[in-house]
């Protein structure tokens, strides 16, 4: 899952990019609305916090932005409690849920994860293929009855192809998808986590999930 923060208190933003990535969210972070609308429209994140007063352009003036372009990935607003803008008024604009300054790092979590839950099924919280099971939430993987231990890059790899099972995904939607914009698209890190993972999923015993399409890239089926 990946997060765009537009705000422009670094200090906040360095938090909160810091929190969310221990929660296993991809996270990157624009520091004022004309870049954070920007990034909005040219990546595909999952899911927006925007703050309210941003230099160049209002969080609710990026939301507006953000849905005209058709988008309709949950936003939340960081509003504080002085302000003019109403509620209503950031709902109209397609915000999808809103937070008063100060708030703390639970009560987004939760939010978060409420947001992210809403347009799909619960269910799918938990991935399957095979006899392999990743648990979102409790943030654990099995294999048969074997637990197994993923980094945090790893499991959101793992996620990442299960959730797009069957279907091939290029160096670069994996990119774009599991590391964040500072990331090297020409070092071997993709390689060398598939390699990882492969060694704690595809167990000798077992069905091998990771297959390598030459040229093109890797999918996660059971054949
Ligand atoms: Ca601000």
């Amino acid at each position: 899952m990946k997060i765009l923060i537009v705000e422009d208190e670094i200090r906040l933003s360095d938090v909160l990019k810091k929190n969310l990535e221990t929660e296993y969210f991809i996270v990157d972070v624009a520091n004022d609305g004309e870049i954070g609308a920007k990034m909005a429209l040219e990546h595909d994140y999952d899911l927006i916090v925007l703050d309210q007063m941003l230099p160049k352009k209002t969080g609710m003036e990026v939301c507006k932005i953000v849905r005209q372009a058709g988008k309709t990935l949950p936003i939340i607003i960081l509003s504080v409690k002085s302000e003019t803008t109403t509620k209503v008024e950031l709902l109209n604009a397609g915000a999808d849920d809103y937070l008063i300054k100060p708030f703390s790092f639970e009560e987004l979590i939760a939010r978060i994860r409420a947001l992210m839950r809403r347009p799909k099924a619960i269910q799918e919280e938990i991935y399957t293929i095979d006899d392999l099971i990743l648990d979102t939430k409790r943030q654990t993987v099995k294999r048969g009855d074997k637990d197994i231990y993923l980094t945090r890059k790893e499991f959101m790899l793992l996620e990442y192809l299960l959730k797009n099972r069957d279907i091939v995904l290029s160096r670069a939607m994996i990119m774009e998808h599991v590391w964040d914009m500072y990331a090297d698209p020409f070092s071997n890190t993709i390689e060398s986590h598939i390699l990882s993972l492969r060694k704690k999923i595809d167990l000798p015993n077992k069905q091998k999930l990771i297959q390598t399409v030459p040229g093109r890239g890797y999918k996660l089926s059971f054949v």
